[in-house]
C-alpha cells in the first residue's frame, strides 16, 4: 500500500488524480473534511448550509485542482474556496432575506473581570455533555464574523499566522489583533456560562501597567509571538498577579476546549453524504469500498465486487 501521508505523499496522490485516476480524489480530501466544514461554518452559522458549502468546495476543488500550486498546502488552499463558497452564499442569503442574519450583533455587554481560577479547570471530559458544546458554540456562534472566520483558522485548523492572512486577504497584523479579540472575547463569554462569575476586586498592590501589558498581549503571548524582553515582563507580572494569571489560563483553555474535534464536530452522517454527491459527480468505480480503497491497477470498466 503506498503511503500517501504527508506533503510529497499529496503530490503524488495529485499527480494521480490528474492523471485520470479520479476515484483517488477523496482519499486526497479526506482529511480535510472537518476543517473546510469549520470554516464554513463559521461564517454560515448553520450545519445544513455548511456541509452544503463543503461538498460544493470539494468539487470545485477537484475542477480546479490543476490550478493548485504545490507551495501551498492543499488544506489551506482548500479552506480559501471554502471561504470564498460560504461568503458568497451569505451575500445571495442577504439579497433574500429582509435581515441580515449578518447584522444580528453581539449583545452589548460591559467586560466582565471574572475569576477564572475554578472555570479553567474544566476537565475536557466536560465535553462529553451537551450542555458544555453547547455553550462553547453559543458563544462561539455570538462573536461577529470576523472574528469567528479568524478564530477558525487559528484555532480549530490551527492554520499559521501567515496562512490565516493570506486565506482571509488581511495583513498578519489585523490577524493577530482579530484574534486576540476573539480570543477574549470567547473567555469573557465562557466565563460568563460555565465559570464562576466571582467579581474581582483589583488588588492595590498590583502593577497595573503590567495588566494592561497582559491584556494586551495575551493572545500573542500564548502564540509565544512577543519579544523576549517583553516575554520575561509578562513572566515575571504572571507570579504576582492572580488576575492576569487567571485570564491567561482561560484563553489557553478556550482554545483548547474550542480546538477539540467534539466541539465543532461534523453533522451525523456527514461523510456518506459527502461520497454520494461525489460520487454522483465524479465518475468512480462501484462499490462503497473503490473510494475508500482504490485499486491501484488502472482497471477501466471493472467492477469491486463487495464480499459477500
Ligand atoms: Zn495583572
Amino acid at each position: 500500500m503506498i503511503d500517501y501521508e504527508g506533503r510529497e505523499g499529496e503530490a503524488a496522490l495529485i499527480r494521480r488524480i490528474l492523471g485520470g485516476e479520479t476515484e483517488l480524489y477523496y482519499q486526497l480530501v479526506r482529511p480535510y473534511q472537518r476543517m473546510i466544514y469549520a470554516t464554513a461554518f463559521s461564517i454560515l452559522r448553520n450545519e445544513i448550509d455548511a456541509e452544503d458549502v463543503v461538498q460544493q468546495t470539494l468539487l470545485n476543488g477537484l475542477a480546479a485542482l490543476r490550478s493548485f500550486r504545490a507551495q501551498s498546502r492543499i488544506s489551506t488552499w482548500l479552506t480559501q474556496i471554502a471561504l470564498n463558497e460560504a461568503r458568497l452564499r451569505l451575500r445571495k442569503a442577504r439579497l433574500h432575506r429582509f435581515v441580515s442574519i449578518e447584522d444580528i450583533t453581539m449583545t452589548a455587554r460591559e467586560p466582565i473581570i471574572v475569576n477564572l481560577i475554578e472555570w479553567k479547570r474544566i476537565p475536557s471530559n466536560a465535553l462529553e455533555r451537551e450542555e458544555t458544546r453547547k455553550s462553547l458554540m453559543n458563544a462561539f456562534e455570538s462573536l461577529p464574523r470576523i472574528y469567528r472566520e479568524v478564530f477558525v483558522l487559528r484555532d480549530v485548523e490551527e492554520l499559521s499566522i501567515a496562512e490565516t492572512a493570506k486565506v482571509l486577504g488581511i495583513r498578519e497584523v489585523n490577524v493577530k489583533t482579530r484574534l486576540h479579540r476573539a480570543r477574549m472575547k470567547m473567555r469573557e463569554l465562557i466565563a460568563g456560562t460555565l465559570g464562576l462569575q466571582l467579581r474581582w476586586s483589583v488588588s492595590k498592590t498590583t502593577a497595573i501597567a503590567d495588566c494592561r501589558i497582559v491584556w494586551r498581549e495575551c493572545s500573542n503571548f500564548i502564540d509565544d509571538d512577543v519579544a523576549r524582553i517583553l516575554h520575561t515582563r509578562i513572566t515575571a507580572h504572571l507570579r504576582v498577579c492572580r488576575r492576569c494569571k487567571s485570564v491567561i489560563a482561560g484563553v489557553r483553555n478556550v482554545v483548547r476546549l474550542m480546538g477539540d474535534p467534539r466541539v465543532l464536530r461534523l453533522p451525523r452522517g456527514f461523510r456518506g453524504r459527502l461520497r454520494e454527491r461525489l460520487r454522483s459527480h465524479i465518475p468512480m468505480p462501484q462499490g462503497r469500498s473503490a473510494m475508500r480503497r482504490p485499486s491501484r491497477r488502472r482497471s477501466k470498466g471493472s467492477r469491486v465486487v463487495a464480499k459477500q
